[in-house]
């Protein structure tokens, strides 16, 4: 049977993922992850029924060649013809969009005008765009965007508390990211719960390697934690989040450091791993703090406490709260943090249920607080690439 199938791609630098699924049942049918792109050694590797191989890019080491091998891929499968529409996850489309589009020569020329609020991802978001319309032509291409969910929240939250004339003329301000994932976590959690979205208070903790809070109020997101950049907000794996801008020159003038170099140390050697001396991963402080790890055990309960702060600032954007969502690989794995957060939060009416919370994980969802409890606590697999798949059909009118 003839199925619509949409190409979903998310480009980095020197990284491609793409996904094959089918909008109705958001089954996936071929994933694949190009590595090192752009070096004379650049690879992809492509997983079907669990099954990997391997195809090196020796003739065109880049996104093109990428995207090329993965046609070729998608022939050998016999799905070429079956695809439909090609949908892009893109950074930022700065103030300018707040929903999905369809790609024309004026979206393509909006996401080339924010890659100054976004210079390492939207360059590579439009490689892919472009391979996309060279290799896979006449087919429909869609951009969906991280900051887009984010266009709701109020001047209030956006504004930074520095001389305005910057927002004016360079478009500082607060943006956010995890749009997409939000979106699609919000809706689940509304169906979860058996709310109407359109009347719920949501607190949503996505937590991966990079981690961001926002609160979403009937729908529409108020207020979130990361901002100009995904570097403010939560500790994160190797991202410091929030910090006293003085840290900057404190830095650069004790160590002889170039802004840059502070700027690097913030984001690669900060967070859990900069805490623990140990790890960016989870699971390896987890672990680390069960054995009795020094700096393991602080980097939990530092990133646990800080985002149990900002559980509590996100209920005050969102004028209370109906209930507080965990996603992200953190989010649906890591029972000890929840339970350190929902105990930093017992004063907000979450009381968690131990044994709810420890099986909650490995794609186990539910409700993990106990049934007396008076706010709920529920986790919810996020699904991006399900969400961007569904803009994609729907803007491609499939
Ligand atoms: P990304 O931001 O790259 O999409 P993910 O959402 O995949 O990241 O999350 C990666 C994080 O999830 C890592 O810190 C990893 O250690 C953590 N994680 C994954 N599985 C588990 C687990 N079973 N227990 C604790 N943490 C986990």
């Amino acid at each position: 049977m003839t199925q619509k199938l949409i190409l979903v791609l998310n480009c980095g630098s020197s990284s491609l993922k793409g996904a094959v699924l089918n909008n109705d049942s958001g089954e996936v049918l071929m994933s694949c992850l190009g590595e090192k792109l752009g070096l004379p050694d650049a690879y992809i590797t492509f997983k079907v029924n669990g099954e990997k191989e391997k195809v090196e890019l020796k003739e065109e080491p880049n996104h093109t060649g990428a995207v090329g091998a993965l046609l070729n891929e998608l022939k050998k499968l016999g799905l070429e013809s079956q695809i439909t529409a090609i949908g892009h996850r893109v950074v930022s489309g700065g103030e300018k969009y707040s929903e999905s589009v369809l790609v024309t020569d004026e979206v393509v020329k909006a996401i080339e005008d924010c890659i100054p609020l976004a210079p390492l991802h939207n360059p590579a978001n439009l490689l892919g765009i472009r391979a996309a319309q060279d290799i896979f032509k006449g087919l429909p291409n869609v951009v969906v965007f991280d900051t887009a969910f984010h266009q709701t929240m109020p001047e209030h939250a956006y504004t930074y508390a520095i001389p305005r004339k910057f927002y004016r003329e360079l478009g500082l301000r607060r943006y956010g990211f995890h749009g997409t994932s939000y979106r699609f976590v919000a809706g689940e959690a509304a169906r979860v719960l058996g709310k109407d979205e359109n009347n719920l208070k949501l607190v949503i903790a996505h937590l991966g390697n990079g981690a961001s809070i926002a609160a979403v109020k009937n729908g529409k997101s108020v207020d979130t934690s990361m901002g100009l950049t995904p570097l403010e907000g939560l500790v994160m794996g190797t991202r410091s989040g929030d910090i006293d801008p003085s840290v900057y020159s404190f830095l650069a003038d004790n160590l002889k450091l170039s802004i840059q170099e502070v700027t690097d140390i913030l984001n690669k050697q900060s967070g859990l791993l900069g805490i623990s001396e140990l790890s960016n991963d989870c699971r390896a402080i987890e672990e680390g703090a069960e054995q009795g790890h020094e700096g393991a055990t602080l980097a939990l309960e530092i990133f646990s406490y800080r985002l149990a702060k900002y559980v509590a600032s996100m209920a005050v954007a969102a004028g209370g709260i109906d209930a507080l969502v965990f996603t992200g690989g953190i989010g649906e794995n890591s029972g000890a943090i929840r339970e350190k957060v929902l105990n930093y939060c017992e004063f907000l009416g979450l009381k968690v249920d131990g044994e709810r919370n420890l099986a909650a994980r490995f794609g186990n969802s539910g409700v993990i607080t106990a049934d007396d409890s008076k706010v709920t606590a529920v986790v919810i697999p996020t699904n991006e690439e399900l969400m961007i798949a569904h803009d994609t059909a729907r803007l491609s009118g499939l």
